[in-house]
């Protein structure tokens, strides 16, 4: 049977496996704290950990898919991660392949977790569908007509960077009020630093990850809350306007946040896209966690290296 090495490379982790095509895990591994130090170290971490899962099991892959954060360079493969400041125009694609001497794609990682989504999660079945990644970033892939949407240069599906709040708190991207800047974890820290140096009152301290004020949220810390109330909102307001532009019949949210923080961002979302969806075509999207958890990548990038061969 065809069988894939699949890599998912987030703004804090890097994973892979080993995938076949009846859509079986051989093997994987995770890590979640990873030195970004220097390009090649990165690189020389993500090589060792390949090589482990490879070493795991008899079945020899055929082909590598790469689920990466944003942007890129497609069908190039050349990475700029807005989390991986140490990747600046890395040709991963070509690296990995010359290193296992393997055909490889590099594609987004949110449009490997739409892929996997629909392939074994939330989204199977569906044509019509938005795969989201609400982590370190807020990051998108779209299926529509029952393809993957790629765009001019590999970027389709940037949902993180739709403005839903004008003049609102800085995105990454140098933009203000991207539904990035306010709901990703990096966002949402971001945020926290900010009103705790204008002096709004909260138990937690300058520094604090998305997960500690979500441990906040749910002791009643007030500003906590709030940033929670916000990200929902903005990811609510993010999808009711990708959902007038696509005809949406499914969103599929994944990423530590959405499958972490549900209960704190899932409310406020649905409520706002309710408030903002009034067409009858956006009124009828399904919003959803998605059902592979952290392995929707994983296995999306297993698809894009099996429609390599
Ligand atoms: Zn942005």
């Amino acid at each position: 049977m065809r069988t894939a090495l699949a890599i998912d490379i987030g703004g804090t982790k890097l994973a892979a496996g080993v995938i076949d095509a009846s859509g079986q895990v051989l093997a994987s591994e995770r890590l979640t704290t990873v030195r970004m130090n220097t390009a090649d170290e990165l690189f020389e971490t993500l090589g060792q950990l390949s090589r482990r899962v490879l070493r795991a099991t008899a079945a020899r892959p055929q082909s590598i898919g790469v689920g990466c954060s944003g942007p890129m360079q497609y069908p190039a493969g050349i990475v700029s991660p807005l989390n991986i400041p140490v990747w600046r125009g890395f040709p991963l694609r070509e690296r990995l392949s010359s290193t296992f001497g393997l055909a490889c794609v590099v594609d987004g990682d949110a449009k490997a977790l739409a892929l996997g989504e629909r392939w074994r999660g939330a989204g199977r079945g569906s044509n019509n569908m938005l795969g989201m990644v609400v982590s370190t970033g807020v990051g998108g892939g779209i299926i529509l007509d029952g393809r993957l949407l790629h765009g001019n240069l590999g970027n389709a599906g940037h949902v993180g960077h739709i403005v839903v709040w004008p003049n609102g708190p800085l995105c990454g991207c140098g933009t203000r009020g991207c539904v990035e800047g306010i709901a990703s974890g990096s966002g949402l820290a971001r945020r926290l630093d900010e009103a705790l140096k204008l002096g709004t009152r909260s138990c937690l301290t300058p520094g604090s990850t998305a997960a500690d004020i979500a441990d906040a949220a749910r002791q009643g810390d007030l500003l906590a809350v709030e940033l929670f109330r916000t990200a929902g909102e903005a990811v609510g307001r993010g999808i009711a306007s990708a959902a007038a532009l696509l005809d949406l019949e499914l969103v599929a949210i994944g990423g530590s946040i959405a499958l972490r923080a549900w209960d704190l961002l899932g409310p406020p979302l649905e409520r706002e896209l309710r408030n903002t969806a009034r067409l009858d075509f956006t009124r009828s999207v399904r919003v959803v966690q998605a059902e592979l958890g952290d392995d929707a990548g994983l296995f999306g990038a297993a698809q894009l290296a099996f429609a390599l061969l």
